[in-house]
């Protein structure tokens, strides 16, 4: 126990806090937090992690900001239409707190945030509205061993879930064989519209993304400053009824997402470079004697097959692209099939090509093959721009 009187220092930022008894504004200050998306939930969770002085955020997104967010989110001005979400919310997070590093990644969490981004975090915050990023953050969390906290919302229901891997129940043991069904439907009908699926338009109100959202950081808070708190476990809202109940999930050993990887060997190779710098650096500190297979940890359509007439579009994209999957043939109309690669072979052309082309994202971990061995690779050429990215310069609105 801390044996100075309290003083209260008015001119303190964190004065307050200090004065809980277990509180650590150094251990905050020390932290880094993953917030994956800033919408209602990101917008709160984010707007926590900056009062409280948690030293380094990141915070993803893909989507722009539009009018119908401004009655949730309490970071986006009308003047934003139209602006990456995860930029203007980083950027209004900068001004709450300056002595933060509040960092944008613009980008798909499961196309554009490396592996390495997720072992650096002390802790996620899964901000989401679908399940198929939310499988994606559990499993990116479970390979590194990253306690993930996500929240959910619904009308005036929210819903908190802790996951510390490698012991808890994590998400994907909470799945029900319904929200497999709804999964697989998006990549059985590419035909869907993006924005239907990625849904974003569930009903809500900012009244819940608050309380969700603090619910959500101060469990993030505890894992942070280690203190007991139940994981494996639902903490569910209804604001009808204002009760909350907890409960416990149950662990599924036959799990698909409770594979952790081992502590990844750090290589001077950044994503930008081909997959041939990779084998190449990999094989002077790894020395296999086999011939080396990169493992994409997303399927990479590298073309489309017309059947009919026996033509190929050459198109390289990610298979999680579903909108992006339905071709017809430019000669006969016809519906193309898509080629699928899941591994790049030593030597052949596609090793000429970069990394990032490939479907690996920067500061990602790439997974090599050498026969029966495995090994794990961190680009850490991509660490700087990844973990401290230089501060975008101050735009105050146009
Ligand atoms: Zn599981
Ligand atoms: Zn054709």
């Amino acid at each position: 126990m801390d044996e100075t009187p309290l003083i209260v220092d008015d001119h303190d930022r964190y004065g307050r806090l200090r004065l809980i008894s277990w509180w650590r504004q150094d251990r905050l200050a020390a932290s880094r937090v993953l917030v994956v998306g800033a919408g209602a939930l990101g917008n709160e969770a984010l707007k926590n992690l900056a009062l409280v002085g948690v030293g380094a955020i990141h915070i993803v997104d893909f989507d722009v900001v539009e009018t119908s967010n401004l009655a949730r989110s309490v970071f986006f001005r009308a003047v934003d239409a139209g602006r990456p979400k995860a930029e203007v919310a980083a950027e209004r997070a900068r001004e709450l707190n300056p002595y933060i590093r509040v960092h944008a990644v613009n980008g798909d969490v499961a196309r554009d945030v490396g592996l390495g981004l997720f072992a650096a975090a002390d802790v996620v915050l899964g901000c989401l509205d679908n399940r198929e990023a939310r499988l994606w953050v559990n499993r990116q969390c479970w390979k590194t061993n990253t306690p993930y906290v996500d929240a959910g919302i619904q009308e005036i229901q929210g819903a908190v879930q802790i996951f510390t891997p490698p012991d808890s129940a994590c998400y994907e043991c909470g799945m029900t064989t319904q929200d497999y069904q709804l999964l697989n439907l998006r990549y059985s009908c590419p035909q869907l519209r993006p924005e239907d699926l990625r849904a974003g338009k569930v009903p809500t109100t900012p009244t819940i993304a608050a309380l969700t959202a603090a619910l959500q950081t101060q469990e993030a808070l505890k894992i942070l400053h280690e203190l007991p708190c139940e994981s494996g476990v639902a903490h569910v809202f209804s604001g009808v009824s204002t009760t909350m109940y907890s409960t416990r999930l149950t662990r599924r050993d036959d799990c698909l997402s409770h594979e952790t990887y081992p502590e990844p060997t750090p290589i001077a190779v950044g994503c930008d470079q081909p997959a041939r710098t990779l084998f190449d650096e990999a094989r002077r500190i790894w020395d296999p004697s086999r011939r080396l297979t990169l493992v994409l940890e997303r399927d990479l359509v590298t073309g489309f097959e017309c059947r009919a007439c026996h033509r190929t579009e050459s198109l390289m994209i990610a298979r999680t692209r579903v909108e992006l999957l339905a071709r017809a043939c430019a000669h006969c109309n016809l519906a193309t099939s898509p080629i699928v690669v899941s591994v790049i072979e030593e030597g052949e052309p596609l090793a000429e090509v970069p990394l990032r082309a490939l479907g690996v994202a920067p500061f990602d971990v790439a997974r090599l093959e050498a026969g029966p061995a495995t090994g794990f690779f961190l680009l850490e050429a991509d660490r700087a721009r990844v973990l401290n990215p230089p501060a975008p310069r101050a735009s105050n609105s146009p």
